[in-house]
């Protein structure tokens, strides 16, 4: 007997340019499309001339569908899962179905592409090194106020989901946990028309978006709270004055980049060539 297939196919955040060639023709070669919202992945599908059967799976419908779904993909069955935008899974419905496929050994291909987590974090300017997705937060009691506390005392750029009715209520919690003076940057309507990205510090953003209430979807992204935000030329000048004053250079080298998310061979070579530099002296043109 043949085992079908399950693929991850993740779809357009807004722009429907942003699907991938693959994408389109595993969904055209799938005998089914198991959708979160059929009328939702009918507008994709028509766009691109997809006419595969579909079946809606969502968090309402999965514990009733999922035996059926798990039978048919042992059967032999190729079924492709997709979320209303972005990546299946990634706060969307899925993971039970997922979940089951991997327990079962049912082959699975998961194709790459568009999620809003990626997409802000990538033009953050933040460190990538490493960072933690929060979701959604709680909404309120001592759930909200445990994590708005980790937040705080986070060393990792921290992304989050919000609502554009609660991201001023977001910003001041965030503000009163300790967060105002961080760097933040609130991606809104990613990949759409009115795309924009709002870059301040927390308390600056809360500001703003009291006055200007926002719409539309939106992603927070908050520096960690060790790392400076500092251009490339005063990172390396901060670098060769603690070389100056003494300091080791592999602590020296380690310090900085933990502040500053430039790798340390980076900041090394940044420091060297800054050292070598000639100064205001060097260039007086008066000979030696
Ligand atoms: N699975 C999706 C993904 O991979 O991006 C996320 C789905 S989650 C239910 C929806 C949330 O994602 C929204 O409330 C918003 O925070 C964020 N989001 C989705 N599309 C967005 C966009 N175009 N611009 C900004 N944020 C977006």
């Amino acid at each position: 007997m043949t085992v079908g297939r399950l693929y991850i196919v993740p779809t357009p955040i807004g722009n429907l340019e942003d699907m991938t060639f693959r994408a389109v023709r595993v969904l055209r070669e799938v005998e089914r499309i198991l959708a979160e919202d059929t009328r939702h992945t009918h507008i994709l599908c028509a766009h691109y001339d997809i006419v595969t059967p579909m079946t809606s799976f969502n968090d309402h419908n999965a514990a009733q569908r999922l035996p059926g779904i798990l039978h048919a993909l042992q059967q032999g069955a190729r079924m492709a899962l997709v979320s209303d935008a972005g990546t299946p899974g990634i706060r969307d419905p899925g993971l039970p179905l997922i979940r089951a496929v991997v327990l079962a050994a049912i082959p699975l291909e998961v194709l790459p592409g568009a999620s809003a987590v990626v997409t802000a974090l990538s033009g953050s300017g933040f460190s990538l090194d490493r960072f933690v997705f929060e979701g959604f937060l709680p909404r309120k009691g001592r759930l909200r106020a445990d994590r708005l506390a980790q937040i705080a005392h986070e060393e990792r750029t921290v992304v989050l989901f919000e609502s554009p009715l609660r991201v001023v209520a977001t910003l001041v919690d965030l503000q009163q946990a300790g967060c105002g003076q961080r760097p933040a940057l609130v991606a809104r309507e990613l990949t759409k028309l009115f795309e924009t990205w709002h870059r301040g510090s927390v308390s600056e953003l809360a500001d703003w978006f009291q006055i200007h209430p926002p719409r539309g979807e939106m992603v927070l992204v908050i520096q960690g709270c060790l790392e400076e935000t500092a251009s490339p030329e005063d990172s390396a000048a901060k670098l060769a004055q603690l070389l100056a004053d003494g300091q080791g250079m592999r602590a020296a080298t380690q310090q900085m980049a933990k502040q500053t998310g430039l790798s340390r061979s980076v900041l090394y070579k940044m420091a060297l060539a800054k050292k070598n530099q000639p100064t205001d002296e060097d260039d007086s043109g008066v000979d030696p």
